[in-house]
Parts: C-alpha cells; structure tokens; sequence
C-alpha cells in the first residue's frame, strides 16, 4: 500500500505542477476524503469543490461543515437549489446556488404525469440536472481536476486510467487502484473522521434518495432495484467541457 500512496502522491504532484488551474472534487465520501488528505501533502492550498444536492442526507451536509473546518478546505459547493440550504447557512462555507428552473419544470411535469419524483422515472435526467450540469460549471475555469475514483468500486469503474483527457478536461484519478480496503486502512491510520453512515452499513454514499446498504459490490447500493443500479450519476462519463 506505501507503494499506492506513493504513486498517488507523485500523480498529484505531476497534475498540479502541470496543470495550475486545478482542483478537486470532493463529495466527502471515504474515497474523496483519502483523495483530499493525499492532496494536502502535495499542496496543501489545493481547491476542494464539492457538488451537492437538495437529496443528500443532513449527514451529509454536517460533515462537509465540520471536515470543512477541521481541515480547513475553504470548500466551494455548487448546488441547484432556491436558496442556501438551511444546513449551510451562517457557515463560512461558500456556496454557489444554481439556477433551479429546468430542474423544477422537468420534475414538476414528470409529477404531475406520473404521481413520482423525477429520480425515481428518470435518474438520469434527475442526475444531469443536479450533478453533472453543476460540475460543468465548476469546470469553467479548470483545465484539470482530481477526484477519488477507484476501479474496483464496481462494474461501470473497471476500464478508467489514472490521467484521462475529455474534450481537453484533464482527469487525474490518484486512488485509482486502491482497494476498498486500504482506503479503510488509510483512513484508519490517518486518524480521519469518516462519515458517519458508514458506520451503518453504507458502501457508497451519494443522494439519500438513491443510495442503500447492501450488494456484491461496493456501488450496488446506488440506484438499487432500478436499471441505473450500480451506475454512474454521469460526471465520470460525458464530457464537461
Ligand atoms: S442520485 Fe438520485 S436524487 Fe441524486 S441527482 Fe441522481 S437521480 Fe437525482
């Protein structure tokens, strides 16, 4: 593993020094915490993003306020929302708020066509709309970026490489190769606070909503029972730029 952390370290330093319009993605799961804590020992002044959603869980908003002060991220979050949610504010944290019309109108017709939620008749829309839109934006001024994608994660993350170029979007994915356990390892070694809904079984966190315990693989919890199981959101997988 001192070999992975190495390796990782030395990918990072390679992104940052090529590429100074840099940042990354944290969405302040276990794999993006080991990402962001690697990063730190490269440049400790690295950018931290983070896309959240009106759907992820309350933990999950206390705990990027409290990694956000006891790290000292200075974390940007990109949301679609009316306002700052109420978890955000009076907290230093800057938050972007994205337009929310195109989402409302979408979702509103789907209710009213159906009876249900635009995430349960069409994630893939729900997750445009709320993910991957968003991440485009925080790519506006971003000629790379590092995330804590890993390849054993699940059946849609086996074929990805360390540095990947979209359209010109540099991708460097330091923890590429890590195991679900030496991220547990590392974070067990580091002394780092993990999210508190692993402690209940989670293997993969994302929105409330479309996130479950239980699955062969990590991400089988994600979009469980629907034809998106196991898959991706979309920011790993089209072009952001
Ligand atoms: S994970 Fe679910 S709720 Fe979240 S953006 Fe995607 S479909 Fe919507």
């Amino acid at each position: 593993m001192e070999d992975k952390i190495k390796h990782a370290k030395e990918l990072i330093e390679f992104a940052v020094t090529n590429y100074p319009r840099i940042a990354i993605a944290c969405s302040f799961g276990k794999d993006s915490m080991v990402t962001v804590h690697l990063a730190r020992e490269v440049d400790p002044n690295i950018k931290v993003f983070s896309v959240m959603t009106l759907y992820k869980p309350k933990e999950t908003f206390e705990y990027l306020k409290l990694m956000n002060v006891r790290w000292n991220l200075n974390t940007t979050v990109y949301m679609v929302a009316d306002s700052i949610p109420h978890a955000f504010q009076g907290d230093s944290l800057e938050v972007r708020i994205l337009p929310t019309a195109e989402f409302n109108i979408n979702a509103f017709q789907v209710k009213t066509q159906t009876g249900k939620e635009l995430y349960e008749v069409d994630p893939d829309e729900c997750c445009r709309l709320l993910k991957v839109e968003p991440t485009k934006i925080a790519m506006k001024n971003l000629d790379a970026w590092i995330c804590g994608l890993r390849n054993t994660e699940g059946r849609t993350r086996e074929d990805y490489q360390e540095i990947e170029n979209k359209g010109g979007l540099i991708k460097v994915n330091p923890i590429l190769t890590f195991t679900e356990a030496e991220i547990w390892r590392y974070i067990a070694t580091r002394d780092i606070e993990p999210h508190p809904w692993y402690g209940k079984g989670y293997r993969s966190l994302g929105c409330e909503t479309c996130s479950d315990i239980g699955g062969e693989l990590e991400r089988d919890g994600r979009w469980k029972n629907t034809s998106k199981c196991g898959g991706e959101c979309g920011i790993h997988t089209q072009r952001l730029k």
